[in-house]
């Protein structure tokens, strides 16, 4: 089972259910128990799709409009 959860920098990430702790690219390290579990992921590849869509729903909206302004 894995775990998805955001970063307090706003970046969705996945940890492997049992992981305490996981670092975020911004540099943060993250307490997986203290986040809110946004979803819980069967296997490693929904995870990273989870994460995925989870990232586009953040900053898909930005790109469209930048795309919108060209
Ligand atoms: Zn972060």
């Amino acid at each position: 089972m894995y775990l998805i959860f955001r970063c307090d920098c706003g970046r969705a990430m996945y940890s492997r259910e049992g992981v305490a702790h996981r670092k975020c690219v911004c540099g943060k390290n993250i307490q997986v128990k203290s986040r809110r579990i946004i979803y819980y992921a069967e296997d490693f590849q929904s995870a990273a799709e989870a994460v995925r869509a989870l990232q586009e729903e953040k900053y898909g909206g930005t790109c469209f409009t930048t795309a919108n302004q060209l």
